[in-house]
Parts: structure tokens; sequence; C-alpha cells
């Protein structure tokens, strides 16, 4: 059995054609199923639908042989036991430090409010700037609003949202897409399966 985790929506959709190509089609939607295991039409392999940013650790250890994450999720994960053969160029974005540029800055730190804290960190200690972190997992955009932070680490598409918000894109950090991740045990024990589809999935592609 060859199990392949997979967030829902952007991800889900957007891979479900490259998936395809390679002759694999879930027999059931998650978004309207309640099953976290889908069977697909070939009876050797099925899905896993988990949270975008459980992907990595299903991979890493097992729980999944192959899965789909954003680059940013996996900078933020940031481990070494996962191979990452095929940039799938879906879910395309930037991840991006935002703020207020007229904004006037008192205190000596800059506070930043992300759920990227690792990737957030250690881009600022590139720069030699010592700054506070705040952890969140949603609505960055808000914490600015609210006096709450300086500046915020998000991925960025069109810049609408931060725009809705007051705010704009200021540097940028990384460019994004989705990934194909393979677990390392996976890879020489599940060695033919997974060749075979890291090969078709590449030139689905293209
Ligand atoms: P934007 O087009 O910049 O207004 O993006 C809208 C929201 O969607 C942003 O707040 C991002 O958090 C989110 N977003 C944009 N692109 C992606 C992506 N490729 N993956 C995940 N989230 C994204």
């Amino acid at each position: 059995m060859l199990r392949i985790a997979l967030s829902k929506g952007r991800i889900f959709k957007e891979t479900l054609p490259l998936l395809a190509q390679a002759g694999i089609k879930p027999l059931e939607s998650p978004e309207t199923s309640r099953k976290l295991i889908l069977p697909t039409n070939q009876k050797d392999v099925e899905l896993v639908i988990i949270r975008a940013t459980d992907v990595p650790t299903y991979v890493e250890h097992g729980g999944a042989d192959v899965g789909v994450a954003g680059k940013d999720v996996l900078l933020e994960y940031d481990s070494n036991e996962l191979y990452e053969p095929v940039d799938l160029k879906i879910a395309q974005c930037k991840l991006m430090v935002a703020g207020d540029p007229n904004k006037v800055i008192k205190q000596q730190r800059l506070r930043i409010a992300t759920k990227f804290v690792n990737v957030a960190r250690s881009y600022f200690a590139s720069k030699g700037e010592q700054v506070e972190i705040i952890k969140l997992y949603g609505s960055m955009e808000l914490a600015p609003l609210v006096g709450m932070a300086d500046r915020i680490v998000d991925v960025v598409d069109t810049g609408n949202t931060l725009r809705a918000n007051g705010l704009e894109p200021m540097e940028h950090i990384a460019d994004i897409s989705s990934r194909l991740v393979v677990n390392k045990a996976a890879m020489k024990m599940k060695y033919q399966q997974v060749k075979l589809l890291i090969e078709q999935v590449a030139t689905a592609v293209g």
C-alpha cells in the first residue's frame, strides 16, 4: 500500500489533476466525505486527508509514504529527513515581511506576528536584527492593526488581503510552491512504486 498525504482545499484541488496523470483517482471527495482515509481507483494507493502543517510530520514519521506540502510549511518544519523530489509549481505565492511602512516604531526590537516563527527568527537573525516573535495561528494581518505587532511574516499572493488592511508587502523572504515530499524509508522499501509516482507526477508538471 502506498499512502499519500494531502490537505483539503487548494492543495487537494490542484494536486488531483497531477495524480490523475499518474492514473490515481480518489473514489470520494474530501469535501463531502467524513473519511480521513480515501480509497482510490488503484487498490494499492490511498489518500490521507490532514492539516497542511501536519503533512511533513506524517511523511517523516511514516504515517504516509508521500505527501504534498507547501514550501512555506516545509521551511517552517525544517527537517533533513524528507526527500523533496518534485516542485509541483502549484499554490504559488511568496513568503514576505509586511507592515505599514509609514508607522513610526518606537521600541528597539521589531515585534513580528507570524505562524512561521522559525522562518521569521532565522530571516531576521540572518540580517543581524534582534526581533520579538509573536506566534499566531491565523489572521496575521490583524496584529499590526490592533497595535500588537509592527510587522507580520505571511504568505502573500495578490497582496489584496494586506492592502485591504492597510498593510504593504515590504521584504521578500522566499518564493513558495507546493512540493512532493517522500519518506526516506519508503523511498527504499517501496522504491519501484515511489519512483514511478515521482516520474509520472514530474511529467504531469511538465
Ligand atoms: P492575497 O491574494 O495576497 O490577498 O492572499 C489571500 C490570503 O490567502 C493570504 O492572506 C494568504 O494567507 C493566503 N494565501 C495566498 N496564497 C497562498 C498559498 N499559495 N498557500 C496558502 N495560502 C495562501
